[in-house]
């Protein structure tokens, strides 16, 4: 049996696609443009792409974009100051620091700087907490995509097992607490994890968030189970052409277990950006007292 492929590509297209819809009803009934303002301090090349890509899908949904870039010599003072600014600006309801920032600057410090009604990364404390007491919050882009994709396929997750392999603050730690949202029974595993293979066995949703090329083998998966890869690792060509991308999971092993299984390329990556814009429709909608957005 071959997995079904879970296919990010036509996810995110529907997801943006319904939140272009909302932000047309949000500007002609309430006349509120959401608008998203992305930082970006130093050329990092591969930020540079995020943050055009970024720029592109935010205007393509109707939503207005607010580009701020800075050198990456910028001292903390004046990146803080640019953040009060944008805190202060009716026209800004999401603001994004693209991480990582260049040595010297503290990022958790930029972080707990953003006014957590804006925060649409959903990194800062403030929303980190409201979302694990199970209260509103502008959460993680990543793992919200994750949860999307695992129910293109499971329309309910509760009483499922799910493992995360992973516990960082942008996508393990999050993804559990929506996990638990969704009543499903929760493993975190992480680098101290003992049997790793054992713990991934039992599990009918594995969501892999390691950063480790394909660490997660085909006789890790249950039969059956639903594979979200959230991995994204570039390792040489094997001809030395252009470097390829790879996730957490070997997936061409995997697939042959597995119901379901989001491929890399193609699968969480492209859900990020989308989920990016259903938090700022959300802050934007949260900000000015109007009901939850349809998506
Ligand atoms: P991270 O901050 O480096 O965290 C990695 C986690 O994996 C840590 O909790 C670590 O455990 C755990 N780990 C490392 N080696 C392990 C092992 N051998 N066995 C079990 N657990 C192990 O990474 P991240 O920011 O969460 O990102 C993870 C991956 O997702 C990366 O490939 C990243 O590029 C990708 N990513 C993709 C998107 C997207 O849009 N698709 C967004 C964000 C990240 P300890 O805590 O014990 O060290």
């Amino acid at each position: 049996m071959t997995a079904q492929i879970i296919d990010g590509k036509i996810i995110s297209a529907e997801l943006r696609g319904k939140v272009a819809e909302e932000v047309a009803r949000v500007v002609r009934d309430h006349g509120v443009t959401p608008g998203l303002a992305v930082v970006l301090v130093g050329s990092d090349p591969a930020s540079e792409v995020y943050v055009r890509s970024k720029h592109k899908q935010t205007k393509e949904a109707g939503m207005a974009s607010f580009e701020h870039r800075l050198p990456a010599e910028v001292p903390q003072a004046e990146l803080l100051a640019l953040i009060a600014k944008l805190n202060a600006d009716p026209a800004v309801h999401g603001i994004l620091v693209q991480l990582p920032l260049p040595k010297g600057l503290d990022s958790n410090a930029v972080i707990d700087a953003i006014d957590p009604a804006k925060d649409v990364d959903g990194l800062n404390p403030v929303n980190a907490g409201r979302l694990a007491s199970g209260l509103f919050a502008l959460t993680p882009c990543t793992p919200l995509g994750c949860i999307i994709m695992a129910k293109q396929v499971h329309a309910s997750l509760q009483g499922m097992n799910a493992i995360v392999i992973g516990r960082s603050n942008l996508v393990g730690k999050p993804l559990v607490q929506l996990l638990l949202n969704e009543n499903a029974t929760v493993t975190i595993a992480h680098s101290r994890s003992r049997d790793l293979p054992a713990l991934c066995r039992q599990a009918d949703l594995v969501f892999a968030a390691v950063g480790k090329p394909e660490m997660v083998k085909g006789s890790w998966i249950k039969p059956g189970a639903t594979v979200i890869d959230v991995g994204i690792n570039r390792t040489p060509s094997p001809d030395g052409g252009k470097d390829k991308l790879v996730g957490d999971v070997a997936f061409a092993e995997a697939k042959e277990v597995a119901g379901a299984i989001t491929p890399v390329p193609g699968g969480v990556g492209l859900m990020t950006v989308a989920c990016l814009l259903v938090n700022t429709l959300r802050a934007a909608c949260a900000i000015h007292g109007l009901p939850k957005p349809g998506v």
